[in-house]
């Protein structure tokens, strides 16, 4: 079974690029990913892009897929511009195909912060919160997957491990420019940090 595995931390270039949470994301909006409106990845990168010097690892049987649309990027998996519409046609997030129905890995021990699920480009989604101590890192990290299959059971405040199974890759919400069926099946994956902690709480919207 081929199994998609985030043990912290992937993407192409083995560099997670972590945007800081902005005022807008802190005040209750975390699931909209960060939205760099007139800045280019080098003015990105001076605004709080962090490499993590973390190295993926992974459970036995597992294997790191590849990445289509990185963070930042301007272009779909297929290559088609971004709509402008959202975050003015930057990449929010990180794409990795996957077959509908691939388990997805949590990236590392953490506590479900919040779940959002609607006719939103993102569809199905939730966001895991990880201590410092849970990833080595100095800071808060939250990290945020979406077009899931279906809504987890798990309630808000749930504590996850990393490597267990949170959901499945699929199609909900916008994927490739398309909903449902037109779409293709893939996970979204986002990580943001930030020096505090935040919801504590689940968000209301
Ligand atoms: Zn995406």
């Amino acid at each position: 079974m081929k199994i998609l595995a985030f043990a912290f931390l992937i993407t192409a270039s083995l560099m997670l690029i972590l945007p800081e949470l902005s005022d807008a994301q802190q005040r209750g909006s975390l699931m909209g990913a960060f939205s760099p409106r007139r800045a280019d990845l080098d003015q990105m990168r001076e605004r709080g892009f962090l490499e993590t010097g973390l190295k993926p690892v992974y459970p036995k049987g597992a294997e790191c897929l590849k990445v289509t649309s990185p963070f930042g990027s301007g272009t779909r998996s297929d290559g088609s511009a971004r709509t402008r519409k959202f975050y003015n046609g930057y990449h929010g997030g990180t794409d990795i195909p996957a077959k509908e129905g691939t388990p997805i890995l949590a990236i590392a021990d953490g506590k479900v912060v919040h779940k959002v699920e609607g006719m939103g480009i993102g569809g199905i989604g939730i966001i895991l919160q990880h201590r410092p101590q849970d990833t080595g890192l100095d800071a808060w990290t939250y990290t945020e997957y979406k077009h899931l299959t279906e809504m987890p059971s798990f309630p808000i405040g749930h504590q996850i491990r990393m490597g267990e199974v949170i959901d499945q890759a699929g199609t909900s919400g916008t994927t490739g420019g398309y909903y449902g069926a037109a779409g293709f099946s893939h996970l979204h994956l986002a990580a943001f940090y930030s020096q505090e902690e935040h919801l504590d709480t689940p968000i209301n919207r």
